[in-house]
């Protein structure tokens, strides 16, 4: 870290700041220069919170030469994390992971129907909530346990691998019982219980960024899960609040470059609460796959216009089935495959 001086800071204020740097048990070395002087802190081990330093008089800012997180940094290890689901379904490696499903279950013809129709097109993964965190109380809350149980029903029939959210403990408990992946969504992104409580059930979390947060805040959420031991985490960037509301949200294919170069976590992109619109999922899908994402998250619904919640960004499950095709094309141009359902051997369908 370096504490930058003021350009008037006296000789006594900088004895300060020197001093404080020693009591915090780090040394100073201070760098003088022709309008400021600079103290370098060194002796760390980590991090230096710098909170003390930054109010001390004469201290004009203070600058981090160490990012806040250092589990998830690619500094730390230097390979991609190779997250895996279920046996044979694995993100982070050469082949992208297209997983695929209705915003909501809501029933067991609607939730097997998507996962067949889904499958059959090469979705490697179904999603479907069951918990639903909803901004109004009085819109459709989720089946709740059923809904998870009418998702093992889907995996029964299809093979398929399921993610599904979780908003509570309890939640997730029963996810890391029934299903594949545990999905934290954006507005739990910061909630720091919640992921310490994921992160020792073991298993595999898939981590949404937050509506407001920034990439670092990603980032240190994650460090928590791999703080508590656990570094299958596959991170999702699924838009951000802007000024503009001519999207429902501002969907940064940036930051699947940007985690890519901070992290070795796999990230996947999700263009369907990215965009909020059906019409702008499938380029979006397109330019996030060109852009390096480890994979899709897509709303897929038979019926988007009966759907219990989020229809107008569902695609239909022909529109999937081609969004497939220009997946599979736009992969092979940057030299990827597009991950098979476990069981589903090398062969292509569709
Ligand atoms: C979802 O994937 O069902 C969801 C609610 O997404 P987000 O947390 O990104 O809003
Ligand atoms: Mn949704």
């Amino acid at each position: 870290m370096l504490v930058v001086m003021r350009q008037d800071a006296t000789e006594q204020q900088l004895r300060e700041v020197m001093n404080v740097i020693e009591a915090l048990g780090y040394e100073a070395k201070p760098v003088p220069g022709s309008q400021r002087t600079v103290v370098g802190v060194t002796g760390n081990d980590g991090r230096v919170d710098s909170s003390r330093l930054e109010a001390l008089s004469g201290v004009l800012h203070v600058i981090h030469v160490t990012p806040a997180y250092s589990l998830v940094s690619r500094e730390r290890r230097p390979d991609t994390t190779v997250v895996t689901i279920a046996p044979g379904l694995q993100f982070g490696g050469a082949a992208v992971v297209v997983i695929a499903g209705p915003c909501s279950v809501e029933s067991e013809e609607q939730i097997v129907s998507t996962a067949r129709a889904v499958s059959a097109a090469g979705a490697s993964c179904l999603r479907g909530g069951a918990f639903k965190p909803r901004s109004s109380p009085y819109s459709f809350q989720g089946l709740g346990k059923r809904g998870l149980e009418l998702l093992a029903l889907a995996r029964r029939e299809t093979g398929l691998p399921i993610i599904t959210e979780a908003m509570d403990e309890a939640g997730a408990e029963l996810i890391a019982e029934l299903g594949d992946c545990i999905q934290i969504g954006a507005r739990n992104m910061q909630n720091y219980s919640l992921l310490k409580a994921v992160a020792r059930l073991g298993k595999p979390v898939l981590l949404k960024r937050g509506m407001a947060a920034t990439i670092n805040d990603l980032l240190l959420s994650a460090e928590y899960i791999l703080a508590a031991g656990n570094d299958q985490v596959i991170l999702c960037e699924r838009g951000v609040r802007s000024f503009d509301p001519a999207s429902r949200t501002m969907f940064d294919l940036t930051a699947i470059p940007a985690v890519h170069s901070l992290s070795h976590l796999p990230i996947v992109a999700d263009p369907s609460h990215g965009t909020g619109q059906r019409d702008r999922v499938i380029p979006m899908s397109r330019a996030a796959i060109a852009a390096g994402a480890d994979g899709l998250m897509v709303e897929v619904h038979p019926h988007p216009e009966n759907a219990r919640s989020d229809g107008a960004q569902a695609l239909y499950l022909e529109q999937f089935a081609a969004l497939m095709h220009e997946v599979r094309a736009i992969a092979a141009v940057i030299g990827r495959t597009v991950a098979r359902a476990p069981g589903t051997g090398e062969a292509g369908i569709g």
